[in-house]
């Protein structure tokens, strides 16, 4: 038999397991596609979030969004990339969470996202909360569970 998590488990504030702000590889309206590329390679990440000067949440850039972006009819147009700029490509349509959540929610978004980005109420970009991070706990909490039975 399966057993759930506990109650407790899903109420958990997310606002402990998150990598804050100042941890994130990040980029800046106005930065170009160039420069996002080479955050994205040098760090190996999958997607960032892109922020404006107040630090607060815009969107997220990936490697898949630059490399569409230059994608010419034979060839790949590299010497476009400067001229792009991050906010003309960016994927804006994604799911935030607020600091405040607790886990429950966490997990319904994780199912089809990598990672969350964190914001406090007025927007501003508090970090963010990965799905590897959250399945950790997840597999505390079952392993606590079948240790205790
Ligand atoms: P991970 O769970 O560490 O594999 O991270 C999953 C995804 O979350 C990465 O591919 C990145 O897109 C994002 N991510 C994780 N840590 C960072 C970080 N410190 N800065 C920016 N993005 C991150």
């Amino acid at each position: 038999m399966i057993s759930l998590p506990s109650k407790d488990f899903l109420e958990t504030q997310i606002e402990d397991y998150i990598i804050s702000s100042e941890k994130v590889a990040h980029v800046q309206l106005g930065n170009s596609a160039e420069h996002a590329l080479l955050v994205l390679t040098k760090t190996g990440y999958s997607a960032i979030p892109v922020l404006d000067m107040k630090y607060r949440f815009q969107g997220l850039i990936n490697t898949q969004r630059i490399t569409e972006s230059i994608l010419g009819l034979d060839h790949i147009e590299y010497e476009k990339l400067p001229e792009i700029k991050v906010q003309e490509i960016m994927q804006t349509d994604i799911p935030l969470i607020k600091i405040t959540e607790r886990f429950q929610k966490a997990l319904d978004l994780l199912i089809d996202q990598n990672f969350l980005c964190v914001v406090d109420d007025d927007g501003l970009f508090m970090g963010i909360l990965t799905r590897r991070v959250v399945l950790k706990q997840l597999k505390k909490q079952i392993y606590q569970i079948r240790n205790n039975q």
